[in-house]
């Protein structure tokens, strides 16, 4: 069984760049009125506190939401919309100020759809898909949300395409396996053959493996090739070196960036994280190699 638990690293960095956005896109799929299914396949436990024991231990969010919220853009413009949009969802679910509650991707999708709207979650640890189905139920929302203790790349492209044709689906795995990038490949290209017009959303880690540089190139190709647009951004907060401690010893430098990869994005994504992400990169800026990039084709 795994061991990755996304609340050691709820509210970090990546977190900000995934639910970013998250809910950009979402908040112009659901301008239409017509029912959106959203299909997260790879849920987590659905609520993080950010003053429990796994987020102290980590202290991950100290350098991702909470340095967002204390941090003002240097030449005093206003925050982009896409990141004020974020910070607002953050502060609905912290209704007397700060951050104590981080919403995992459930809880901000179900935040934003209407009532006519469905939500599918997949969710395979055992303990995080119990924490999950506890966190759900509380939110009484019947036959609007299904927790599914389920292998979200088995089983979520057998739903496809949804009753309401039209979906987003948020494909977000931990990458504790290699074989995780493998399988991203094989979904969005199951996926994208049944359900050619759904939005595919991919969160991925940018580290020193040959899969993770490969994957963002190889779901291009895949989107090219099916005749599907696309949208590529990547925020880095900081060098992925490994330093030396002063007593000599080599330390990892931690997730020093991420990327979210788009099928079918929404048109207007684009120029929303163009001016998010430059904000992004100078306000969770750990050193001098913090940057962004932003590409779309299709
Ligand atoms: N999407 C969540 C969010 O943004 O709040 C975070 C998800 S976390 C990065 C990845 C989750 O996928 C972990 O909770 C892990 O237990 C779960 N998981 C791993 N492999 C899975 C699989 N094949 N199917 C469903 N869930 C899986």
């Amino acid at each position: 069984m795994f061991s990755y638990r996304h609340a050691f690293h709820a509210g970090n960095h990546a977190d900000v760049l995934k639910h970013t956005v998250l809910i950009a896109t979402l908040t112009h799929l659901l301008e239409k009125d017509a029912a959106l299914t959203v299909v997260d396949t790879h849920a987590g436990a659905g609520l993080y506190r950010l003053d429990g024991d796994y987020a102290d231990t980590s202290g991950e969010a100290a350098e991702g939401l909470l340095r967002l919220i204390a941090a003002k853009p240097k030449d005093g413009a206003p925050l982009a919309d896409a990141i004020a949009r974020y910070l607002g969802v953050i502060a609905d679910f912290n209704p007397k100020g700060g951050a104590k509650v981080y919403p995992g991707s459930p809880f901000i999708i179900q935040h934003l759809l209407r009532d006519h709207d469905r939500l599918k979650l997949y969710e395979l640890h055992p303990t995080d898909a119990k924490t999950l189905d506890a966190n759900i139920a509380q939110l009484d929302a019947g036959r609007q949300i299904a927790v599914l203790r389920e292998d979200g790349f088995l089983s979520a492209s057998k739903f496809l395409p949804p009753p309401s044709r039209r979906a987003l689906v948020l494909m977000d795995p931990s990458y504790e396996i290699k074989s995780d990038y493998g399988r991203v490949l094989e979904f969005a290209a199951e996926a994208l053959k049944r359900f050619a017009t759904g939005t595919y959303a991919v969160w991925y880690p940018i580290i020193p493996r040959p899969e993770a540089h490969d994957l963002p190139r190889r779901l291009k190709t895949m989107a090219t090739k099916a005749g599907k647009s696309w949208l590529h951004a990547t925020l880095t907060v900081k060098s992925s070196k490994l330093t030396s401690t002063p007593t000599g010893e080599t330390k990892r430098p931690g997730l020093p960036a991420s990327g979210m990869f788009l099928i079918n994005p929404p048109f207007t994504l684009k120029p929303q994280l163009a001016a998010a992400l430059p904000q992004l990169a100078e306000l969770l800026a750990q050193d001098r190699h913090a940057a962004f990039s932003l590409d779309s084709g299709g």
